[in-house]
Protein backbone atom coordinates (compact mmCIF):
# COMPACT_ATOMS: atom_id res chain seq x y z
CA UNK A 1 0.00 0.00 0.00
CA UNK A 2 1.13 3.43 -1.05
CA UNK A 3 0.08 7.00 0.63
CA UNK A 4 1.49 10.32 -0.15
CA UNK A 5 2.14 12.17 2.60
CA UNK A 6 3.39 15.76 1.60
CA UNK A 7 6.63 15.34 -0.28
CA UNK A 8 6.54 11.15 1.17
CA UNK A 9 5.53 8.39 0.04
CA UNK A 10 5.89 5.10 2.36
CA UNK A 11 5.36 1.97 1.07
CA UNK A 12 4.74 -0.87 3.87
CA UNK A 13 7.24 -4.05 2.92
CA UNK A 14 5.78 -6.10 6.33
CA UNK A 15 6.95 -6.71 9.96
CA UNK A 16 5.95 -3.00 10.60
CA UNK A 17 8.81 -2.06 8.06
CA UNK A 18 8.12 0.54 5.73
CA UNK A 19 10.10 2.12 2.95
CA UNK A 20 9.41 5.73 2.50
CA UNK A 21 11.00 7.82 -0.60
CA UNK A 22 10.78 11.96 -0.80
CA UNK A 23 10.58 14.12 -3.21
CA UNK A 24 14.29 14.57 -4.20
CA UNK A 25 14.66 10.52 -4.51
CA UNK A 26 16.15 9.81 -0.97
CA UNK A 27 14.46 6.55 0.00
CA UNK A 28 15.01 5.90 3.48
CA UNK A 29 14.07 2.94 5.55
CA UNK A 30 11.97 3.10 8.60
CA UNK A 31 11.11 0.26 11.22
CA UNK A 32 8.43 0.96 13.90
CA UNK A 33 9.17 -2.05 16.21
CA UNK A 34 12.70 -1.30 16.61
CA UNK A 35 11.94 2.79 16.20
CA UNK A 36 14.91 3.41 13.30
CA UNK A 37 14.95 5.06 10.49
CA UNK A 38 17.59 5.26 8.27
CA UNK A 39 17.66 9.50 7.70
CA UNK A 40 18.47 9.04 11.43
CA UNK A 41 16.49 12.15 12.48
CA UNK A 42 14.57 9.91 14.40
CA UNK A 43 17.59 8.38 16.69
CA UNK A 44 18.99 12.13 17.15
CA UNK A 45 15.92 13.87 18.60
CA UNK A 46 13.94 10.90 19.34
CA UNK A 47 11.02 12.74 18.41
CA UNK A 48 8.99 10.29 15.38
CA UNK A 49 10.71 11.94 11.65
CA UNK A 50 8.61 12.70 8.39
CA UNK A 51 8.79 9.04 7.65
CA UNK A 52 7.32 7.81 11.23
CA UNK A 53 4.32 10.26 10.10
CA UNK A 54 3.96 9.01 6.81
CA UNK A 55 4.15 5.38 7.54
CA UNK A 56 1.77 5.73 10.10
CA UNK A 57 -0.46 7.34 8.11
CA UNK A 58 -0.31 5.35 5.02
CA UNK A 59 -1.62 2.24 7.03
CA UNK A 60 -4.10 4.10 8.54
CA UNK A 61 -3.05 2.94 11.98
CA UNK A 62 -4.69 3.60 14.94
CA UNK A 63 -1.15 4.00 16.40
CA UNK A 64 -0.26 7.04 19.06
CA UNK A 65 2.44 8.65 17.68
CA UNK A 66 3.04 9.43 21.33
CA UNK A 67 3.80 6.21 21.49
CA UNK A 68 6.98 6.82 19.24
CA UNK A 69 8.21 10.04 21.29
CA UNK A 70 10.90 9.51 24.26
CA UNK A 71 9.79 9.89 27.73
CA UNK A 72 11.34 12.72 28.36
CA UNK A 73 9.64 15.47 26.31
CA UNK A 74 6.07 14.32 27.70
CA UNK A 75 4.11 16.14 30.18
CA UNK A 76 4.64 13.47 32.84
CA UNK A 77 8.69 13.98 33.22
CA UNK A 78 7.31 17.56 32.70
CA UNK A 79 5.36 17.73 35.73
CA UNK A 80 8.03 15.03 37.88
CA UNK A 81 10.61 17.58 36.91
CA UNK A 82 9.04 20.21 38.69
CA UNK A 83 7.01 18.39 41.16
CA UNK A 84 9.30 19.24 44.04
CA UNK A 85 9.37 23.14 45.74
CA UNK A 86 12.46 25.03 44.47
CA UNK A 87 13.90 27.44 47.44
CA UNK A 88 13.97 30.43 47.20
CA UNK A 89 17.63 32.87 46.73
CA UNK A 90 17.74 36.20 48.34
CA UNK A 91 18.66 38.66 46.23
CA UNK A 92 22.06 41.05 46.78
CA UNK A 93 19.21 43.73 48.18
CA UNK A 94 17.95 41.83 50.86
CA UNK A 95 18.89 44.25 53.61
CA UNK A 96 21.36 46.86 54.62
CA UNK A 97 25.16 46.30 53.66
CA UNK A 98 27.41 46.53 56.59
CA UNK A 99 28.93 50.19 56.90
CA UNK A 100 25.73 51.64 54.81
CA UNK A 101 24.57 55.20 56.30
CA UNK A 102 20.96 54.14 55.16
ZN1 LIG B 1 12.99 9.37 9.21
Amino acid sequence: MKKLSGNHIATYSGNMNFEVRDMHGGVHAMALSSMTCSYRSWHLSELPCVHVMTSLSSRRMQANVMDYVASYYKKEAYLKTYSSSISLIPGLNYGPMQGSTH
